[in-house]
């Protein structure tokens, strides 16, 4: 288990309960899985959708966990692996997995540059690397010019009267937002609601897999956390509201964004990727989002951010290089982004991009 994103651990209760699997995996991404496998039920549970897998495969789940440590070895049957900080998130791990035949990289979803929360990924040579593909064909802007751009907004919103609502997925980007004003905005009263507050607690928890724990402990007790209705009143009146969902689908960022409305010296600044049919999405198409059942105009400005945790396409490219495979398989990736990478390596080494249920021959 590389990571505790749901897209990465959803499936893993189903897992354990069918072929009684053992989890391996970093002692934050067992921590936090409580929190995030608890949320999916819950909301499925809402939405009416299947699921796979029920209460007692969770607590199976939570049972199979056995955590490792950066950099230990351990072996499973005839394998040896090892985990290797993948940046992404805290505690998000690639896996090294040293077989007979050959070495592999499995990379989990990863970033080579440094986030406010996580150390960049540095290469790990192998064989045969299976490397996501997000943004294949894509590039970033300079994270740190992003992040300037983000806190201008902020302070622009906040000097005209106005309250920026700061939509922001709850493992990983609302972390890093608060580490960003905490440092450059600290006089700005930033009030922080939602799954994310959970999670940082798992987070602090094991310091030694975030980048500078201190300024995150610091930036977590400067927020205000809100935990009951009285305390969300209290954040109809913060100069900063961040909060989940990170695309606007749910959690309390509908219920603000339900007040917000009325004034418009507000903001809505999105921070992360809006999905197809997502909430989100649908707002900075079309202006509009369904609150609690009914289509809404939202008359307030609307800004994206891209604060990204991925790594971009010449991100991917140097680091695949470096890992110097004869072997690359693309994966967790558009067909734009992969044939992009495929593009990219192929004259380099032997580039995969695999379809569900064919198999691949790597190494022949
Ligand atoms: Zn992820
Ligand atoms: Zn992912």
């Amino acid at each position: 288990m590389t990571h505790a994103h749901i897209d990465h651990i959803g499936m893993a209760p189903w897992l354990v309960a069918a072929y009684d699997t053992t989890l391996h995996g970093t002692a934050m991404t067992a921590d936090v899985s409580d929190i995030m496998w608890s949320d999916t039920y819950k909301v499925s549970d809402i939405e009416g959708y299947p699921l796979g897998w029920d209460k007692r495969d969770k607590d199976l789940a939570l049972g199979a966990w056995c955590p490792h440590d950066l950099g230990d070895w351990f072996p499973i049957g005839s394998w040896n692996c090892r985990l290797h900080g993948a940046g992404h998130i805290p505690g998000a791990a690639m896996i090294e997995i040293d077989t007979p035949e050959a070495r592999i990289l499995w990379s989990g979803d990863m970033d080579t540059r440094d986030s406010p929360n996580a150390a960049g990924a540095i290469p790990v040579e192998c064989d045969i690397l299976c490397l996501e593909g997000t943004y294949g064909g894509r590039s970033h802007r300079p994270r740190d010019q992003e992040e300037a751009r983000f806190v201008a907004k902020v302070l622009e919103v906040v000097s005209r009267g106005g309250i920026a609502l700061v939509p922001a997925f709850a493992s990983g980007r609302g972390q890093d937002i608060l580490r960003i004003l905490h440092k450059e905005a600290p006089r700005l009263d930033v009030h922080y609601d939602g799954m994310g507050t959970r999670i940082t607690k798992e987070w602090l928890g094991n310091p030694e897999l975030i980048r500078n724990p201190e300024e995150m402990k610091k930036a977590f007790r400067w927020s205000k956390r809100v935990s009951g209705k009285s305390d969300r009143k209290k954040a109809l009146r913060a100069n900063v509201i961040v909060t989940t969902s990170g695309m606007l689908d749910g959690g309390p960022a509908l219920w603000y964004l339900n007040r917000l409305r009325h004034h418009r010296a507000n903001a809505i600044l999105l921070t992360g990727y809006q999905a197809e049919g997502s909430g989100g999405r649908k707002l900075m198409e079309e202006g509009r989002i369904s609150i609690f059942g009914s289509l809404t105009t939202i008359p307030l400005e609307i800004e994206k951010f891209d604060l990204s945790n991925h790594g971009d396409h010449a991100a991917l490219s140097a680091f695949a290089r470096g890992c110097a495979p004869s072997d690359v398989v693309i994966f967790h990736a558009t067909e734009e982004g992969r044939q992009a990478l495929h593009d990219e390596l192929a004259g380099e080494t032997r580039v995969h991009l695999p379809t569900n249920n064919a198999p691949i021959l790597v190494g022949g």
